[in-house]
């Protein structure tokens, strides 16, 4: 997991000690010696970290770090804070600006280290979530910039796993400030039944436990389903560095050393809260923009773009097991005419309504796609010329036979449709192709006098099977 670092401090000293260390175990370090400097090169070098020193002169820690945060370039690269003081109101003020972590100086190999690789986890799962944004703002289906982070981390369903009351009380004062909802057990075992049942935003665990050894019930919560994604904030005493070390590592999220600060862990909290749902909102926006990007706004049915690429894996999985795949090309009679006489509005809903007889009269998996206009395509995977001329001659007796009640047309309509059928008859029948003969067969249903169906594979039906629709 090699990443690229940017230590920014006024002390070349200082500088050279971290780059040393981070360079030893691979990390690619970049540097910077005051704040301006420092934002310029997190901009243009795109860092996964930056380690901040907190007193420079100029601009000081908390003032890069604020503007770094509210940056919509750089705001999601993670900021850990290098402080010479240690106290709790320091780190308050550094959370409050928007900083990750703190480490205190003299910096320890083994809590850097472990810092360091938990940061750079979180920042690849970013970078994921940001990457298919910005791939899905290319088929212009949203709004192009990536999303900034300005997640509310209030009202947060917290879990409490302490058996120490006077901290779980401590706890649960801290974060009624920001009204969340806080529910303490005092057992890892208690823990585990709680967090299946329930949903949280984030899991509270004590190094204090004595059932069971907090780091296990973290991996546990990590190796389940249903708690894999909530952040866990340790509560560990102060002697416990190589056991916080290992817990970050295991994917533990955050830790807080007793005694407990209230702002401290407040501001923790809020920043693990913050994270989450911007991760959230980041999956939500990306489905979104998946299934707008491939089905098609009126209707709710796939659109051409997904049935071609469908289709042509289709074909190829078709080519491989010598199944055949049938497909329909159907087309509404004299939709023109609907339009003109009752409005476009009317015409859009007879395009719903169209577009829900078929796909409730075609297997689910078969695909029911729209495919211009008033023209749809149904594929339909292993089967022949004989069950797709079958299921075509269905869905036009499913239109022909039951008048279509719109609300705002005056009365109800009588709709047909035409449609063509072609199934893949050799095994390397292109795409393009298939769809090509669906269409010819459309073509010659609609010179015949439409609301019937034509084949491309078979000689064409004998005439009484047109009145003789099955339902
Ligand atoms: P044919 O029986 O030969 O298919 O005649 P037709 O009138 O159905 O065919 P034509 O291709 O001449 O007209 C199709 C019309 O469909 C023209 C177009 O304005 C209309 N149309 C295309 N998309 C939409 C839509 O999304 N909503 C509505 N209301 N009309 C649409
Ligand atoms: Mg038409
Ligand atoms: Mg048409």
């Amino acid at each position: 997991m090699p990443g690229r670092i940017l230590v920014v401090d006024d002390v070349l000293l200082n500088v050279k000690l971290l780059e040393a260390k981070l360079a030893s175990e691979y990390f690619d370090v970049i540097t910077a010696m005051n704040g301006p400097d420092a934002i310029e090169v997190a901009k243009s070098k795109t860092p996964d970290i930056i380690l901040l020193d907190v007193m420079m002169p100029g601009m000081d820690g908390f003032e890069v770090c604020r503007r770094l945060k509210t940056d919509p370039e750089v705001g999601h690269v993670p900021v850990i804070m290098v402080t010479a003081l240690s106290d709790a109101a320091d780190r308050v003020r550094g959370l409050e600006a928007g900083a990750d972590d703190f480490l205190t100086k003299p910096v320890s190999d083994t809590a850097l280290f472990a810092r360091v690789r938990s940061l750079i986890r979180l920042k690849i799962m970013m970078d994921e979530w940001r990457l298919r944004e910005s791939t899905s703002s290319q088929f212009g289906v949203t709004h192009g910039a990536v999303l900034p982070l300005i997640e509310d981390p209030r009202a947060a369903t917290v879990l409490v796993v302490e058996n120490n009351a006077i901290d779980g009380a401590n706890i649960r004062d801290a974060l009624a400030t920001d009204s969340d909802e806080v529910v303490i057990v005092t057992s890892a075992e208690q823990g585990q039944q709680i967090a299946l049942r329930r949903e949280f935003d984030l899991v509270i665990v004590s190094t204090g436990l004595t059932d069971t050894d907090a780091l296990r019930l973290s991996s546990y919560f990590r190796a389940q389903e249903r708690t894999r994604q909530i952040p866990i904030l340790l509560v560990a005493e102060e002697d416990e560095t190589e056991k916080l070390a290992k817990s970050l590592d295991l994917g533990v999220n955050d830790y807080l050393i007793k005694p407990i600060d209230r702002n401290e862990l407040l501001a923790r909290v809020r920043t693990q809260i913050r994270r989450r749902r911007y991760q959230d909102r980041l999956r939500a926006n990306f489905e979104m923009s998946l299934a707008m990007a491939l089905t098609d706004s009126l209707t709710g049915i796939y659109n051409r773009r997904y049935l071609v690429s469908h289709l042509q894996a289709l074909t190829g999985r078709a080519a491989s097991t010598g199944k055949t795949i049938g497909v329909m090309m159907l087309d509404v009679d004299h939709f023109k005419l609907i339009n003109d006489t009752y409005g476009h509005q009317v015409g859009d809903e007879v395009l719903r309504e169209v577009a829900q007889r078929i796909t409730h009269n075609v297997r689910n998996f078969d695909l029911v796609a729209r495919y211009g206009g008033e023209e749809f395509v149904v594929v339909m995977p292993d089967t022949g010329p004989e069950i797709a001329l079958m299921v075509a001659e269905r869905l036009r007796g499913k239109m022909a036979d039951v008048a279509f009640v719109v609300p705002s047309a005056k009365r109800d309509l009588n709709v047909t449709i035409s449609i063509g059928v072609a199934c893949a008859h050799s095994s390397n029948e292109q795409p393009a192709h298939l769809l090509q003969r669906a269409d010819e067969a459309l073509y010659s249903a609609k010179q015949q006098g439409r609301n019937r169906v034509v084949t491309s594979d078979l000689p064409p039906p004998p005439a009484a099977a047109l009145g003789g629709a099955s339902s």
